[in-house]
């Protein structure tokens, strides 16, 4: 297996591939758990939700929390007639690991998007190390669709023909690094080697 595209702070990580490769448009953050919502000002990354507020430095990796309790609320139990006390827990509360999937996206031509997983230390508070997990695009040639979706954990490219018909056709290869400065040409390189499949 080949190493991971690994990166060293939250800001090298940000920075891999900030443009649309087909439409020069700027890619637009997203959280791959819907529980956040995410943001980038200058310095920091945040992340939003409803019982924690996460602000991660993007040059020294540490972040900041806020969890967010709503009001302890009672609850009585009527069968004892005592109140016991409940209260919202977030994941970011606890000591440990955590990793959260960063998606960059196109929402302009929609044919490009990579996925970065971000690695926390709860304990240290601070982001250990992210990684890119995966890489998607999508060739229009009418009436023909097609997508190259590199998993680079699994290392395997993933090339699907889509025609006219609504069919459509799999073949996995090991992988095929993408050209971003020229997208078709990895289109190219791949169907050379179907020829040979
Ligand atoms: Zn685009």
């Amino acid at each position: 297996m080949k190493e991971l595209l690994t990166f060293n702070n939250a800001i090298d990580a940000l920075s891999y591939h900030s443009y649309c490769p087909f439409c020069a448009e700027q890619l637009l953050l997203f959280c791959g758990s819907k529980d956040y919502d995410i943001s980038r000002s200058s310095n920091f990354l945040h992340l939003r939700s409803d019982d924690s507020k996460v602000d991660i430095n993007l040059y020294t990796n540490k972040f900041n929390l806020e969890l967010i309790r709503t009001m302890p609320y009672a609850e009585l139990d009527e069968g004892f007639g005592y109140s016991k006390i409940s209260r919202k827990s977030s994941p970011w509360d606890n000591t440990g690991y955590m990793v959260i999937g960063i998606i960059k996206e196109c929402l302009s031509c929609c044919s490009y998007s990579h996925i970065l997983m971000f690695h926390f230390d709860l304990t240290e508070r601070c982001l250990k190390s992210a990684t890119l997990n995966s890489e998607w695009m999508s060739i229009e040639k009418s009436p023909d669709v097609f997508e190259i979706n590199n998993n680079y954990v699994t290392d395997i490219t993933q090339y699907t023909h889509h025609n006219n018909n609504g069919d459509s056709k799999k073949y996995d290869f090991p992988i095929i690094l993408i050209n971003l400065i020229n997208p078709e040409e990895t289109l190219e390189r791949l169907h050379k080697l179907i020829i040979f499949t």
